[in-house]
């Protein structure tokens, strides 16, 4: 339940930066879409036949920069660039390189399906990006294909290790769990902790538009992931010193390099600490991942709108973040896929 919002100061006088919420949350963290284009088609996330935004419609590399520099003078420390697939998108090291150099930021971070790290990670590294997430749900080629529909795992493996080579740390790995799919390998990718110091987060499968139906048919929480995990490794240890602010609560097997992390935003929803805004490709701030509400600041930025009257309003719009998803009441987001907005 939402608890009382702090109804002060009401939503018409003027706000100052950091940037925060009628609940008290302040909101640090910005992930930011850099293209709804991706290189593969995961059955869960977009249909095979997805068409893309005209490019006119995506944000320039200046208008990137521009919405970034003053999301970092309202308060944002800390970036992820996601996609669709963040690597696709045209100029990324150079973008990267102008994104470091915001005195604001101290964090880039970015989620990416690795297909195109071996050829980038390097570059990308010495340009200023921090770390990586990437995304694989399952060790089998064959169903690394079915599940991607036409992903070549070995590339997957060798841009993990040119990531990890780039020192591209902490390096996580993201596995959607989809019941049927890759439910049977959540102990195999647990494995993967013992040797290697990873995070392995798995994530519950989330409804989107279209693809809704597939998604609440398929989801596995995290307490079953949990479980299938224990019985065959043995007791999982909280790691101490967990800020809250990540969704995944970190925990380690014993004896293990590494980590794991469940993100159960379906059985276990975190709003509570919740420091997020998005900002999709087509420059609109997201204020929930599972709200389709959205704030437009693309458009008044093409049209000249002041910065100090654009920060306002953006301060204004981020004051009114709901407090969290309404699956509950049988809310499914429609306005956008997984892949418009990024994860
Ligand atoms: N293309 C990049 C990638 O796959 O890592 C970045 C974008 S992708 C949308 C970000 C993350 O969201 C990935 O880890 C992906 O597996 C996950 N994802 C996609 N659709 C999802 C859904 N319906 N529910 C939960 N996670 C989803
Ligand atoms: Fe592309 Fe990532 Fe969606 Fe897979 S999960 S289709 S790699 S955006």
């Amino acid at each position: 339940m939402a608890p009382t919002p702090d109804l002060s100061p009401p939503s018409n006088v003027e706000l100052r930066p950091p940037l925060h919420d009628l609940y008290g949350r302040q909101l640090s963290y910005l992930r930011i879409s850099l293209t709804d284009v991706c290189n593969l088609r995961c059955v869960y996330c977009m249909p095979e036949d997805t068409r893309f935004r005209p490019r006119h419609e995506i944000m320039s590399d200046d208008e990137l920069l521009t919405i970034t520099r003053i999301m970092a003078e309202l308060g944002i420390t800390k970036i992820r660039l996601t996609g669709g697939e963040p690597t696709v998108r045209p100029n990324l090291v150079e973008l990267i390189r102008a994104m470091a150099q915001n005195p604001g930021i101290c964090d880039i971070a970015m989620t990416t399906n690795g297909i195109l790290l071996p050829q980038l990670a390097e570059p990308l590294a010495r340009a200023g990006l921090h770390r990586v997430n990437i995304s694989i749900d399952t060790l089998d080629p064959v169903k690394f294909k079915q599940i991607t529909r036409w992903g070549d795992l070995d590339t997957v493996w060798a841009g993990l290790e040119a990531a990890a080579a780039a020192g591209l740390q902490p390096l996580k790995i993201n596995v959607v769990v989809t019941r049927g799919f890759n439910d049977d390998e959540v102990v195999a990718m647990a494995r993967l902790s013992l040797a290697h110091p990873w995070q392995i987060r798995y994530i519950e499968l989330m409804p989107f538009g279209s693809e809704a139906d597939f998604a609440q048919n398929t989801v596995v929480t995290s307490a079953e992931t949990r479980q299938r995990i224990q019985e065959a490794l043995g007791p999982l240890q909280p790691i101490p010193g967990y800020d809250g602010r990540d969704p995944a609560a970190p925990y380690r097997l014993p004896g293990a390099l590494g980590s794991l992390g469940f993100i159960s935003t379906i059985s276990e929803p975190f709003c509570g600490g919740c420091s997020r805004l998005r900002l999709t490709a087509d420059g609109k701030l997201r204020l929930c991942l599972l709200r389709d509400g959205e704030f437009d600041i693309l458009g008044p930025l093409r049209r000249g709108v002041d910065s100090e009257m654009l920060k306002q309003q953006i301060l204004q719009a981020a004051y009114h973040k709901p407090w969290g998803n309404g699956l509950a009441d049988g809310e499914i987001p429609q306005l956008r896929l997984m892949s418009q907005i990024g994860g």
